[in-house]
């Protein structure tokens, strides 16, 4: 399925033109919707000599053409540009190519009309090289200029041929698998409820997929679709289709809403674009300049920043942050027209480079425009990599998410980045060559500069930290944590990481920069060996936190410092003991479980001649580390 848009001047047969092809009046299609008897919007199809079926839309006037080559740039293949044999080209045709221009429209015919109307056929042919002239430094320079008449039948037949060879020749449209349906219209149909047109880009529409309908973020699920007025199952990437939705009353969605799967788009006020002034427009595009801006089938107010220089000169293309009065949910790529309002004026167009910045730049920054152009005109495996350089150290599934490529094309670039060792997994198993699979998403992959910036921070948060508590080991692991604004999975990979490359060391409490040992006095690092002398004398029958506080001149750091760098050990709450001692019990518990089927409290507490309190906390704390388990009133191996 592919979908031709028609361009041109008012009463340059357009209409005529496409029903001469189709055998359809989009004309009639058109007073009929308004009557509410069809639900195609200037509608027409035809099957070409290849086979392949078209849809052709047309506009009734100026304004709608420009809103529906938008909807189209998704959905529209190639453009049919009408100019009447008797006129030539027109204001109106000009700036429907400059707005071809600007949308980059790839393919195109043009046919100049109402050749009856002309007898003599050198004036015919010189109107066709005057219509040359015109298209010359457009995309449609090259463009075959076909002479037909609707009323005689003349060139009918060569343009449809020329239409099937211009498609033939341009891509199909990567189908992204993101489906967008870019709700043009919006009405009810009694005993269905809400109905939506549009024209549906970039993926599938099925009967019964749970729908998102942004910006506004309602739910619903799509109850039916039409597609060129056939009840169809599944609604493909190209076509205009109508979908009823569930639950869903008429107020819930308007014109320029986007009907999609729920999840993956954010709308959004702010959005960086490159921008082009039309070589017409009367003056240069200015910081702040209040405009309107046209975008799938949406049109919204806002205001140019421009990023980089002060203004864009007609002709010339810059970098500029569109900042929308609401937003409004774009992607990568996607184009848009900049108009001004009065007088109402075509005076620029672009494409979306970052579809959600998130913030508002500052104008001069030599690193964004740097950014910008990557995300513009990189290759897939630049844009990933300055994706995560941007993120940080991340799992797959979030950087499939903040990857601004379709999911394929960021899984290839993922593995191609991977096998060449610029993007890494996280932790790095010494040794191992493997690649890892991308599609594992809790798999962490960073990035050089991404790694470097974090562990940048990192080292900064603990070495500040260092200096303000000289007598403690390190941070808690999970002030580490919150600082980093880190999710614990993650937040565990890079400190293993960390700890790999000697950056950090770490215990299951707390973290420190390699390197770091806490200051203390001599008469402190006295009181701590008497204490440790105390612990190993009688190991299963030690002091408690209380009775080792005094030992230490009631100085709560050097019990911290002795418990965080793992010279002690906190069984429970009241039960610090050597960390070997523990290790000895560990050691007879599973000899002892190899043997019996259980083990009590009382049976731990006379084999190590202790008390019932320790007993306790030796076996609370081999359940807690996943040796044992309790049954009743005894202790089991674990399986
Ligand atoms: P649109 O505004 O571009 O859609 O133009 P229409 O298709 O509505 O046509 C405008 C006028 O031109 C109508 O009166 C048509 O009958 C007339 N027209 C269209 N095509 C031809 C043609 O090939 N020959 C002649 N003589 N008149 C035509
Ligand atoms: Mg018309």
């Amino acid at each position: 399925m592919r979908v031709i848009g028609t361009a041109g001047h008012v009463d340059h047969g357009k209409s005529t033109l496409i029903q001469a092809i189709t055998g359809i009046d989009p004309d009639r299609l058109r007073e009929e919707k308004e009557r509410g008897m069809t639900i195609d919007l200037g509608f027409a199809w035809l099957t070409l000599p290849s086979g392949e079926s078209v849809g052709v839309v047309d506009v009734p006037g100026h304004i709608d053409f420009i809103k529906n080559m938008l909807a189209g740039v998704g959905g529209i293949d190639a453009a049919l540009l009408v100019v009447a044999a008797d006129e030539g080209a027109m204001p109106q045709t000009r700036e429907h190519l400059a707005i071809l221009d600007l949308l980059e429209v790839q393919a195109g015919l043009v046919a100049v009309t109402k050749a009856d109307l002309i007898e003599d056929e050198d004036w015919l042919e010189l109107v066709q090289a005057d219509v040359a002239e015109t298209l010359a430094d457009t995309v449609l320079a090259k463009t075959e200029i076909i002479p037909v008449s609707a009323l005689t039948g003349r060139g009918i037949p060569e343009l449809v041929e020329a239409l099937d060879t211009v498609l033939k020749n341009s891509p199909a449209r990567m189908d992204k698998g993101r489906p967008r349906l870019l709700v043009d219209r919006v009405f009810s149909v009694s005993g269905f409820g809400t109905v939506v047109t549009g024209t549906l880009i970039d993926g599938q529409l099925t009967v019964g997929q749970d729908v998102e309908i942004l910006p506004d973020g309602a739910r619903s699920r799509i109850r039916g679709l039409q597609a060129h007025k056939q009840k169809v199952e599944q609604a493909q990437p190209g076509s205009r289709v109508a979908a009823n939705l569930a639950g869903l009353s008429t107020e819930q969605v308007r014109r320029g809403d986007v009907v999609t799967t729920a999840g993956w788009l954010e709308p959004s006020q702010l959005i960086d674009t490159r921008l082009r002034c039309l070589g017409d427009a009367p003056r240069p595009l200015k910081h702040n300049q209040p405009v309107e801006i046209f975008t799938g089938s949406s049109e919204v107010s806002g205001y140019l920043r421009l990023l980089g220089q002060q203004e864009i000169p007609p002709g010339e293309t810059g970098w500029v942050q569109l900042r929308l009065q609401r937003r409004i949910p774009v992607v990568k790529g996607d184009r848009f027209i900049v108009r001004q309002a009065s007088p109402s004026l075509t005076i620029g167009g672009g494409a979306v480079v970052d579809p959600l910045p998130r913030r508002r730049h500052r104008r001069f920054r030599p690193a964004l425009i740097k950014r910008l152009e990557t995300l513009a005109d990189g290759t897939p495996e630049e844009l990933l990599t300055e994706t995560l350089d941007r993120l940080g150290p991340a799992q797959v599934r979030d950087l499939m998410h903040h990857s601004p490529l379709a999911e394929s094309v960021t899984e290839s670039a993922l593995q191609s980045l991977l096998k060449a060792g610029n993007i890494f997994e996280i932790p790095t198993v010494n040794g191992s060559s493997e690649i890892p699979n991308p599609k594992a998403s809790k798999v962490v992959v960073a990035s050089k500069a991404g790694w470097s910036n974090l562990t940048a921070q990192i080292s900064g948060i603990l070495s500040t930290y260092h200096q303000a508590y000289p007598l403690r080991v390190g941070m808690l692991r999970g002030e580490l944590q919150s600082r980093l604004k880190l999710e614990t999975g993650l937040f565990n990979k890079i400190v293993e990481q960390a700890q790999h490359l000697q950056i950090v060391q770490a215990l299951d409490t707390t973290v420190w920069l390699k390197g770091h040992t806490p200051q203390f006095s001599q008469h402190q690092q006295r009181a701590m060996d008497t204490l440790l002398a105390q612990f190993g004398r009688n190991p299963f029958a030690t002091p408690s936190p209380k009775e080792s506080l005094p030992v230490l001149g009631n100085d709560e750091d050097l019990l911290t410092a002795l418990i965080e760098t793992g010279k002690l050990m906190r069984l429970s709450s009241d039960v610090l003991l050597l960390p070997e001692t523990y290790e000895s019990f560990a050691a007879w518990l599973k000899t002892y479980l190899a043997e019996h089927d259980s083990v009590t409290v009382a049976q731990v507490r006379d084999a190590f001649n202790t008390s019932r309190k320790y007993a306790l906390a030796l076996l609370e704390y081999s359940d807690a580390q996943g040796l044992t388990r309790r049954v009743g009133d005894e202790r089991i191996l674990r399986k």
